[in-house]
This record gives C-alpha cells, sequence and structure tokens, in this order.
C-alpha cells in the first residue's frame, strides 16, 4: 500500500532521537528548514541497485511506456533525484562510490576486475560496528567478493552464481533468487536492526527475448523493447521487497538506484562502459522510509545535481550517524529543502578506455551547469542548453575548459597509479569478458593514446559482439569487419577463433587463434581454441604442444591442465592423464570432464577403486537433474 510508505524528508530533530535505540551523536542540521517528515530514526537501511538502469526508462522520471510501479510507488512516497550521476559508467567502480562514498580515485577500484583498496571503509563497515545485521546479496561476478567490497557485511555477502550443466559458474543471476535470498535474510534477523545491499542485474545485456536481426522473426522485438522488460522484471522484485517491509513492524530506510545506464546508439555508443556522457551517467536515485513510520508528505523532487558518493554520507545524516570521511556530501538538508542546493562539483571518469583498448582514458567534472570532459580533444557542455552533450562548446569557452581541466587533473590524473590494485586470475578475466568487459591491453604511452570519440564506430561495433547480442552468422560478420579493421586486436581476434570453431570450421578459426597468439593475449584461450582445433584434427601431439606454450603464458589455468590431460588419455597416455588431471581438480574441483576422464584414466589402469571413488565424487558435485549422471552411473558401475 503505497499509504505506508512514507518520506524521511529530513534527519531526525533531537527531539524525537529518544525514541531511537543508540544514537550516536547530535546531528549538527537540527535547523534544518522544512517540517521533521518523519519524527524517528529508521530502524534498518536497504540500498537496492538495478544494475544497467537508466533513469530516463523508469516511469517516475518520465517514461511513458515503463512497467515500473514499484519504483514510481517509491518515488512518490519519498524523495527523488531528477539529476543523479554514477561516478563511472562501469559496475565494481561505481558500486564501491555508491558504498564507500569515495570517487574512484579514492577506493581504487577504476575498473572491473580491479580491487577496491583495503584501506577504504564501506557503509557495511560502519553499520555493523554499530550493532547492525550487514548482508549483501548480488547478482552478477563483477561484484564478486574477490573485488572487495565484501568486508563490513558480517552476516552474509551472497555471491555465488549458479552452474551451468557443464559445471562452469554463470556470471549472474536471476533477480527472483537474489531477492528470494534477501527476504529470507530480511525475515531472520529478528528485532535487530539490519543494512541489507541487494543487486538485481536484469537490465544489464544480453537482454532476454527473441533479437532475431532485423526483428523478423516471429515475436521479436528491438534490444530496446526487451532492455525495457528487463527493468519490468527487476521493478516486480522491488515490489516484493516493499511489500515485505512494509509487512515488518519497524522502519526501513530504502535507497534504490543503479549503478549506470545504457546507450542505444547516443554518442555512438552501444551499451555502457566507454564514454562518460549522461546516457551512461544518469541513474535513478530514490531515498524513501517504508514500514512502520507514520506521517509526512512524499513525492519530493530534488533538481540538484547530485553523485552516487553522497549517498553514504545520506544514510549516515538519516541515521544521526556523524560525517563519515567521504568524497560526498550528505543531501539531508536539499531533501528538506530543495531550494537549498548546495554549489558542488562532481566528477566521473572511465578508465575502461585506457585499460580495455590502451584508448585515453575520459575524465569529466560537472559544475555551474557545465561539463567538462578532459581527453585527448576535450569537450565541454552547457547541460541546460543541451542536456543531450551533442554541441561541444570548447572552441569558443577555452579559458572555462582549461580551468576545468586543471581542476580535474588535480582530482585524478590521466595515469592510473602503479600497482593499482587488480584482481585477475584467469577465470576471473574470462568471465567478465563474458559479460561484455574487454582484454586488458598493453597501454601505450600518454600522448599517442587514441581519443575514444575518434575509436566510436569500432567501439560500438566491439560493443555490439561483447553485450552478447549477436550470434551466428551475424556474429561472425561483425567480428570479420572488426579484425578487418583493427587486425591487432587479439581479444576480437580470438571471438573470431572461436565463433568459427562454434560453427565447426577449425580451418576458418585456426589463423585467428593464431593472430590472438601473436598478438600476445595475456590469456590461455587462443591456446585452448588452437589445441581444441588441432586435437580435432588427431593432431595429439601438436596440441599438446600447444597447451604446453598456454601454460607459460597462464601457469596454473586448470581448463589447460584438464585439456592437456583429456588429450593424454586420447593418446592412451592414461599415467600422464591423472597426473595433468589431479591438477586441474586440485585448482578446479568443479571441473566435471575432467573428473569423468580421471575415472575413465584410472579404470584404463586397473585402478578400480580410484574409478570408483572419482566416479562417485562426481556424483556427489554434479546437479541433481545434470544429463551427465546416467553415464557417470555406468562407468561407476563398470569399475565397482
Ligand atoms: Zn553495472
Amino acid at each position: 500500500m503505497l499509504a505506508a510508505i512514507v518520506v524521511l524528508g529530513v534527519a531526525c530533530v533531537p527531539a524525537c532521537r529518544d525514541t531511537t535505540p543508540a544514537p550516536a551523536t547530535v546531528p549538527g542540521h537540527a535547523e534544518a528548514p522544512g517540517p521533521p517528515i518523519t519524527p524517528r530514526v529508521p530502524d534498518n537501511v536497504v540500498i537496492i541497485s538495478i544494475d544497467t538502469l537508466r533513469a530516463d526508462r523508469v516511469g517516475a522520471y518520465g517514461w511513458t511506456r515503463a512497467r515500473t510501479p514499484a519504483l514510481d510507488a517509491l518515488a512518490r512516497a519519498g524523495t527523488r533525484f531528477e539529476r543523479a550521476y554514477a561516478t563511472a559508467p562501469i559496475t565494481l567502480t561505481s558500486h564501491a562510490s555508491l558504498l564507500t562514498g569515495r570517487y574512484p580515485p579514492g577506493h581504487g577500484a577504476r575498473h572491473n576486475g580491479m580491487r577496491v583498496s583495503g584501506e577504504v571503509r564501506t557503509l557495511a563497515h560502519i553499520l555493523a560496528a554499530r550493532g547492525m545485521a550487514t548482508g549483501a546479496f548480488i547478482g552478477a561476478f563483477p561484484l564478486d567478493r574477490r573485488f572487495g567490497l565484501a568486508g563490513g557485511f558480517a552476516d552474509g555477502y551472497s555471491d555465488t552464481m549458479p552452474r551451468d550443466d557443464r559445471g562452469r559458474a554463470r556470471n549472474e543471476r536471476p533477480g527472483r533468487v537474489v531477492m528470494d535470498e534477501a527476504l529470507a535474510w530480511l525475515a531472520a534477523r529478528g528485532t535487530r536492526p539490519f543494512f541489507a545491499w541487494i543487486h538485481l542485474f536484469e537490465p544489464h545485456a544480453p537482454y532476454e527475448g527473441d533479437s532475431s536481426p532485423g526483428g523478423v522473426g516471429a515475436g521479436a522485438r528491438s534490444a530496446s523493447d526487451r532492455y525495457d522488460d528487463e527493468v519490468a522484471r527487476a521493478d516486480r522484485e522491488v515490489q516484493r521487497l516493499i511489500d515485505a517491509l512494509q509487512a515488518r513492524n519497524d522502519t526501513t530506510l530504502v535507497v534504490a538506484t543503479a549503478d549506470h545506464g545504457e546507450s542505444f546508439g547516443e554518442h555512438g555508443e552501444i551499451g555502457h562502459s566507454l564514454f562518460v556522457y549522461d546516457t551512461t551517467l544518469r541513474v535513478p536515485l530514490i531515498v524513501a522510509a517504508v514500514g512502520r513510520a507514520s506521517g509526512g508528505a512524499g513525492g519530493r523532487i530534488v533538481q540538484a545535481p547530485v553523485s552516487l558518493v553522497d549517498v553514504v554520507p545520506t544514510i549516515h545524516e538519516l541515521l544521526a550517524l556523524p560525517p563519515p570521511d567521504a568524497d560526498g556530501t550528505s543531501l539531508v538538508a536539499v531533501m528538506a529543502d530543495p531550494a537549498r542546493a548546495p554549489a558542488r562539483a562532481l566528477y566521473a571518469e572511465s578508465f575502461a578506455p585506457l585499460i580495455d583498448f590502451g584508448w585515453s582514458a575520459l575524465r569529466s567534472l560537472r559544475v555551474d551547469g557545465q561539463k567538462a570532459i578532459a581527453a585527448p580533444t576535450p569537450e565541454l557542455f552547457d547541460l541546460a542548453a543541451d542536456p543531450g552533450e551533442s554541441t561541444n562548446i570548447a572552441a569558443t569557452n577555452a579559458a572555462r575548459l582549461q580551468a576545468l581541466v586543471q581542476r580535474i587533473e588535480r582530482l585524478s590524473p590521466a595515469e592510473l597509479p602503479r600497482n593499482a590494485p587488480v584482481a585477475q586470475d584467469a577465470e576471473a578475466r574470462a568471465r567478465l569478458q563474458a559479460l561484455g568487459y574487454v582484454a586488458t591491453a598493453p597501454a601505450p604511452a600518454q600522448g599517442t593514446r587514441p581519443d575514444p570519440k575518434d575509436r566510436r564506430d569500432l567501439a560500438a561495433r566491439i560493443a555490439a559482439v561483447t553485450s552478447g547480442e549477436l550470434t551466428g552468422v551475424a556474429l561472425r560478420d561483425a567480428l570479420t569487419r572488426i579484425v578487418h579493421e583493427d587486425p591487432r586486436n587479439a581479444q576480437m581476434q580470438m571471438r573470431l577463433g572461436f565463433a568459427w570453431l562454434e560453427a565447426g570450421d577449425c580451418p576458418a578459426a585456426m589463423p585467428h587463434f593464431r593472430a590472438a597468439i601473436d598478438a600476445q593475449l595475456p590469456s590461455a584461450d587462443p591456446y585452448l581454441g588452437l589445441a581444441e582445433c588441432e586435437g580435432a584434427a588427431g593432431r595429439a601431439a601438436a596440441a599438446l604442444a600447444t597447451l604446453g606454450r598456454a601454460m607459460t603464458v597462464e601457469p596454473g589455468n586448470p581448463v589447460v591442465l584438464a585439456n592437456a590431460g583429456i588429450l593424454e588419455l586420447a593418446r592412451n597416455e592414461p599415467a600422464r592423464a591423472i597426473t595433468r588431471l589431479d591438477a586441474a581438480l586440485a585448482i578446479a574441483p568443479d571441473l566435471h570432464v575432467a573428473r569423468f576422464t580421471l575415472a575413465r584414466a584410472h579404470g584404463r589402469l586397473g585402478h578400480r577403486a580410484d574409478a570408483a571413488r572419482e566416479a562417485t565424487e562426481l556424483l556427489r558435485r554434479l546437479p541433481r537433474d545434470a544429463p551427465q549422471r546416467a553415464e557417470v552411473q555406468r562407468l561407476l558401475d563398470a569399475v565397482r
């Protein structure tokens, strides 16, 4: 019921803190104008982040075709920030700002696959130290605990993705599953106050549904329409959360937002992560109280520009905690009186061009209705007259632009710091690539790096490939064009190799695997593709030599070890196979094909007990409905 959702427009005035269990310090804003709307501090806090959700695709933000009743109701009941911006159009980077209140240079995770600095405290650390239960419920791999956001979530960081029928971990999971877990966790908290972070991945590409090229297939729908479908699915999970919180006998502060937007061709971009235009930086931000709190008028709209770094300071003030050490500022005063908008300079960046392609990073500053972007060809936009950022006014405002670029340089240099914390292992890199984030290329020296704007056509074609939206012939055609234009793009050469391999055409695939290897892609993957083709042609010795080279590129890659073991058994070397397969399974015990081959290798040598042990272990590890179970059972029966 909407009526039960009330806004937390301002923080508590001192008199009302009597009703709260353990207020920390007297908030310094008791004189803020406007009526105190909610006469108490909330018991709980929930941040819900909907990945890749553009603000302008939410009904409350004006999208007439939206099916977002839950977010719209939250906005009607609470405060909606019309101009909220991410600090980077990238999942990990942006979420790290949301949860620490720091710009990316302050938390260190400048791109997916890097690590949040261990010295930075998240909101979870702070609220856990105040005695609140803290739990996180994650929808996709870029926020896996290895990337550094799990610290502080003392009561659970749920980031285990389901496995496919080959035993490989998937990279995302349905919001329904995430919300099931979160709601079960909330229900088990009893009366202890909690902080939950819930991450829904639905709107991220690929978008579910028929994507037949040109929309010719029965039921084929455009990417944009299927994106709206995914947003609607995420909104249904938000509704389940609101229903659960309303049924409680306490009050929960809900912050609903996104980590970045999505581009459907604006500025020549597909997807997100490259540019820092508002297409991918503008996000919804809605703050509301849900549950037992009473009274108050909702539906406030704040026009002042705000950033995701403001969320942590705002939550601090609403909980009557002392201000945190953060780059952002509390929005409580402007929530109470939208006319009190403070003068702000909001920073955002993208280091994906540098890290993925060796192109220049992009850094931006939004101040006084203008936005400057530091790049080889810098840009300046008048956001009031030109919200679409289509006209670069740099030429006629050179002094202004120079001053802003100097401010940007002070906030963040164009280089990454040396020893930036990277949490990249082979598996992590492969899983991030599968979600559309590209490979690490050696960066050329600053000054020689291309401006991403000058590569936008190439970038858009690459993004169309990495989005996962293209398949079959369309995918091979797109990749063929890319490697024709950019033959040194090792990642795309490798992808084209795998696209041909998937089509069963090894003669077409092998030159592209070799090109990726020659371009020194720092990955075992092109070797794995090449070895698969060599093995399929009956050239086991050549394939094993290729895998040997892969082991020097990526020592300890379990898939390389497993494939070497499979090849050794295929050429009737079971003892050598066992050595390789044992090594693979010691690193990755859920490589089911490796364990099946290991059982067969033991059987080949007459090690019936060892074979039975491995087959039994495999049955224990395989999902209950896995199609391979029958074959494993036959092997087990044969060696018993
Ligand atoms: Zn994201």
